[in-house]
């Protein structure tokens, strides 16, 4: 079993990614070419925003975000605690200071009371500017956007989402009309929204790949100049210090293949697998040791993930003694069952971010970093697998 299978993926959609791929080696129009404008297009379409700037991958998105929006030295920047690390090392990149927030329990993401907190805490260090939030959709689930927006809001800060797990996720909203309501997708939330097409993302290439979103004009036009060396009126034209980050028309063509299944059932089967694990899950914990306690994963009413990942919590309710996630999942791996752990370290706790004031506790990421565990999860997991993983899970503990 594959943890996710992305060679059956392949074999299904094998004629028309082979027709794209070589379409683009006919048209020797390997930097640039016309896959990418029509992609960014679809994109931006099925997102709900006005432009789409596609980019070389979903680290280089953030960045150019960050660079758009003119953040650096001084700034600080609102991250999760909770996340891959990528969300946190572009801010230190540029110059600016990334601030852990701790993450809401049973969601993963960013938790608005602590973001809350950890403002009022720089505020009384006074070293640093509230600048921007960037909040990660973990796990294919759109942050708590509604919240998150009254904070940033109120406090004159940019909202960044970083959407690199989360795109084909959403929010149900009420209308601004008030009547009724509308369904938002994930990366268009932020005023500046990323995401990431690495090969295990919801929707992944076959290498390195990341798109740009935003509804505001300037924005977008800064995100495409600093996209190609800070490029002016034309590409010899420098007028400003940015990046080599195109995407490749090459991953672009394979995108707008794979682009299509997601729209057509990967998401819908992806959800499905997720419920069918949802449903074993809930009926197989009486079977388990009294002492051990699996949770599985929080959809709060309206909203729907992309489920980069299915990630349960293994917990010991009294608190006695720990778990042994890694024996776990050494017994797991024997019968055949891959398994992961996004993510074992806070990024307050990682050696890189050691010279950074902690200006905020965060009890809820160290507790999950110690208890979460993802278990195999993608669109063609049948349901046989999925009841094999649960099976192995419920007697290897
Ligand atoms: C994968 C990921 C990134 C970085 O994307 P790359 O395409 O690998 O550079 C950023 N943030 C989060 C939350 C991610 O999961």
């Amino acid at each position: 079993m594959e943890f996710r299978d992305l060679k059956k993926q392949y074999q299904l959609l094998k004629g028309d990614i082979d027709q794209a791929m070589a379409d683009v080696a006919a048209s020797g129009a390997f930097i640039m070419g016309s896959p990418v404008k029509e992609l960014e297009q679809e994109l931006a379409e099925y997102v709900g925003v006005k432009h789409c700037i596609a980019c070389a991958n979903g680290t280089d998105a953030l960045t150019l975000a960050l660079k758009a929006l003119g953040i650096g030295k001084g700034d600080a920047v609102f991250v999760p605690d909770f996340t891959f690390f990528a969300t946190a090392e572009v801010v230190a990149l540029e110059g600016a200071t990334p601030v852990f927030v701790d993450v809401d329990p049973r969601t993963f993401n960013m938790d608005p009371k602590s973001l809350d907190d950890a403002i009022r805490s720089v505020h009384d260090h006074m070293t640093l500017r509230p600048k921007a939030v960037i909040a990660v959709d973990l796990f294919g689930q759109p942050a708590n956007y509604p919240e998150l927006r009254i904070i940033t809001k109120r406090e004159g800060m940019f909202l960044i989402e970083d959407g690199a797990q989360g795109f084909g996720g959403s929010i149900r909203l009420p209308k601004p009309s008030g009547e009724g309501t509308m369904v938002k997708r994930a990366c268009s939330f932020g005023d500046i929204s990323t995401t990431s097409f690495f090969p295990a993302k919801p929707l992944g290439c076959y290498g390195d790949g990341g798109a740009v979103f935003t509804d505001n004009d300037e924005w977008a036009e800064l995100l495409a100049s600093y996209r190609v060396h800070g490029k002016g009126s034309h590409k010899y034209d420098n007028v400003r210090i940015g990046l080599n980050s195109r995407l490749d028309t090459m991953q672009a063509a394979i995108l707008r293949v794979k682009f299509k299944a997601f729209k057509e059932h990967e998401l819908a089967d992806v959800n499905k697998a997720a419920e069918y694990y949802n449903q074993l899950l809930g009926g197989m914990t009486k079977f388990l040791r009294k002492e051990i306690r699996i949770t599985t994963p929080y959809v709060p009413e309206g909203y729907g993930s992309s489920w980069a990942q299915y990630t349960i919590q293994l917990s010991v309710p009294s608190g006695e003694g720990t778990f042994n996630r890694e024996a776990l999942q050494a017994k797991l791996k024997a019968k055949g069952i891959p398994t992961m752990v996004y993510y074992p370290t806070p990024m307050s706790a990682q050696t890189a971010f050691k010279e950074y004031h902690n200006f905020a506790l965060t009890p809820n990421a160290e507790r999950l970093s110690k208890s979460v565990l993802s278990l195999p999860m993608h669109p063609y997991l049948t349901r046989e697998e999925v009841r094999s993983v649960v099976e192995g899970l419920i007697y290897s503990i």
